[in-house]
């Protein structure tokens, strides 16, 4: 593919010019990492031609594998229409067309599509929404958030004011606008100290309906990563804990946010997390997988009850002052499009259960390995926590770099994952098969008990 003279010439430019995210460039320096020239279905292959297994669909986004006929020839017949027009007082024909898709799967209620290009600007879309949604409808007070710790929402500066990662958000703290934080519901590290079994969930379950009923006149609205959340380490909530945000929401007149940017598009087995309890949030944000990973779009979905409230006189001033220069954009919308049809024509869904199921027994393996703390699991979307110590859950002195000595590991016998700290993510493309479902986790098994043992 590459002459021996191109490849040097890339691997030096990528490491003397590339700042990369969520990297610390020193690191980098020594990883070798490779520099990916091609796809194919689940496989990245990097300048060299080495193949390597793509675990995390490239950062939680591909669905249907890389270089995917039916989506290139999606993107490749939109180029030959238009690349791009402003939706600012215009249509364009692929964002009229997948605004009535995404209508027709969403949640119940679920009527109006504001579309941005990322999940960061989604949920600060969502944010503003429902800030203006109150301010709209005479309740000035209702200005703040309830956010949840570990939450991530993305690394705008208003996603990360109600981001709940210490590690990430700590530094801007200065820089944001303070939201309410409530305990996360995930149990050893919740501040009541003890498991789900043991009743945890119901101490959260409290915790939580104290804090809505104390700040209600305040509250604008509660966002949430529904069923798990992902960039905290794929911390799973405990059951039913999204239907009872949902009823203390209508409780107390408070707005639900469902930040579904790493759940949508099938990745928990549902098509939207929010599924699994029958929920429908008053605004979903939707964006990774929408376009199978092809291109950078998101969706901000609102009920026809919020967006009423903008919809007025000109001079009573509540329009909604937002939107991206590349909002809607037509190559983005086509991708998204091919993306939702391949999910109806090929049952996606259907064919992802044995998967999940198959991944299930597979990681039932992991916990033979003395320094696997816990497995969690919801679809295809998996963290596995490594610990020093299984029974105190002492973890692993961080100077060890423990899951990052993991994927380095597993880069070298061929796959491509990254941890979250010390909690090893596996997350592959819906499309994933059999045999490459078992090359991932033999491999990521192995990685382990050779970084741990
Ligand atoms: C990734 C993620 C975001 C941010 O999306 P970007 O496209 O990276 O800006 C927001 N919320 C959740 C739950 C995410 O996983």
């Amino acid at each position: 593919m590459y002459s021996r003279e191109e490849i040097e010439r890339l691997l030096n430019l990528d490491r003397s010019l590339v700042w990369h995210p969520f990297t610390q460039m020193k690191d980098y320096a020594g990883e070798n990492a490779p520099v990916i020239a091609a796809g194919e279905g689940c496989y990245l292959i990097d300048v060299n031609g080495r193949r390597y297994l793509d675990g995390i669909s490239s950062l939680w986004v591909t669905v249907h594998g890389h270089r995917n006929p039916d989506i290139n020839r999606a993107v490749a017949d939109q180029l030959e229409k238009i690349a791009h027009s402003t939706l600012l007082g215009l249509g364009n024909v692929p964002s009229v067309l997948l605004a009535e898709k995404l209508v027709n799967i969403a949640p119940e209620g679920l009527t109006r599509v504001f579309y941005s290009d990322n999940g960061s600007t989604g949920v600060e879309i969502a944010l503003k929404i429902a800030f203006q949604y109150w301010q709209n409808s005479g309740y000035g007070d209702k200005k703040r958030f309830l956010s949840f710790y570990n939450a991530y929402h993305g690394d705008t500066l208003g996603a990360v004011g109600v981001g709940g990662i210490d590690l990430f958000h700590h530094v801007y703290g200065p820089l944001v606008v303070a939201s309410v934080k409530s305990p996360s519901a995930y149990c050893y590290r919740c501040p009541y100290g003890f498991k789900e079994s043991a009743g945890c969930g119901h101490a959260c379950f409290e915790a939580v309906a104290q804090t809505m009923a104390k700040h209600r006149e305040e509250l604008a609205a509660v966002i949430v990563e529904p069923v798990i959340q992902g960039a905290a380490g794929m911390l799973t909530w405990p059951r039913g804990f999204l239907a009872h945000l949902r009823k203390l929401c209508d409780e107390h007149r408070i707005l639900l946010i469902a930040d579904e940017v790493a759940t949508g598009f099938g990745r928990t087995g549902k098509m939207f997390a929010c599924e699994h309890e029958g929920v429908s949030p008053d605004i979903m944000v939707v964006a990774k997988g929408i376009t199978g990973g092809y291109l950078p779009l998101a969706a901000t979905i609102a009920t026809s009850n919020v967006y009423e409230a903008f919809f007025a006189d000109y001079s009573e001033r509540k329009t909604f002052y937002h939107g991206h220069t590349y909002t809607g954009n037509p190559l983005a919308c086509a991708a998204a499009l091919a993306n939702l049809d391949l999910f109806e024509r090929e049952a996606v869904l259907g064919r992802l259960q044995p998967k999940i199921a198959k991944l299930s027994t597979l990681l039932e393996s992991f916990m033979d390995i003395p320094h696997v703390g816990e497995v969690r699991q919801a679809g295809v979307m998996v963290g596995i926590e490594l610990v020093r110590d299984r029974e105190t859950r002492e973890p692993f002195p961080p100077e060890r770099r423990t899951g990052r000595q993991v994927i380095l590991k597993a880069r070298e016998k061929g796959v491509i994952i990254r941890p979250l700290d010390d909690v090893v993510v596996l997350m592959p493309p819906l499309s994933i098969k059999a045999n490459e479902l078992e090359q991932l986790c033999d491999t990521v098994l192995v990685s382990i008990r050779e970084v741990t043992c």
